[in-house]
């Protein structure tokens, strides 16, 4: 004969609360499932309690969660970096076409500054002529040794 393990199990019903044998396996299914049952007079009982093996379910449950959590967090933070080192580039780039672009307006500003020396000088060096032919001629008039020119 194979021997049964029971249990004592208390009604919480209020004016209830008979004191009931069950068979340990039972409390302890009962207790897994959290399913209803019933005292001797009919009252409906359940073990709300969590099992130790909820609670550990639970607590792996919430530490995926954390994980995931965390993960998704360093993927912002990643994502954030990289778009970061974009803008760096994009400056970056900006920058040194920026700076070419000043380089080649230097040099353009220079060649004009030469431009216009240039031109001053001749203009410059054409109107000291003209005024050297003029007082020349200015001079040879005076001597009256040459004609006026016509
Ligand atoms: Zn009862």
């Amino acid at each position: 004969m194979m021997d049964i393990e029971f249990v004592k199990e208390t009604c919480i019903t209020a004016g209830c609360h008979i004191i009931f044998m069950i068979p340990k396996s039972v409390k302890e299914e009962f207790q897994r499932t959290h399913e209803s049952f019933y005292c001797p007079f009919g009252h409906g009982m359940h073990y709300p309690a969590k099992t130790p093996e909820e609670k550990l379910r639970e607590q792996l449950a919430l530490e995926q969660k954390g994980k995931i959590d965390a993960q998704t967090r360093l993927a912002q933070k990643i994502l954030e970096v990289q778009t970061l080192e974009n803008k760096i580039k994009e400056v970056s780039t900006a920058f040194d076409s920026c700076k070419s672009e000043e380089e080649k307006l230097k040099k353009r500003l220079k060649d004009v500054k030469k431009g216009i020396k240039a031109r001053t000088e001749g203009e410059l060096d054409d109107y000291v002529k003209k005024r050297l032919e003029t007082k020349t001629e200015q001079k040879r008039d005076n001597s009256g040794k040459f004609a006026k020119k016509q």
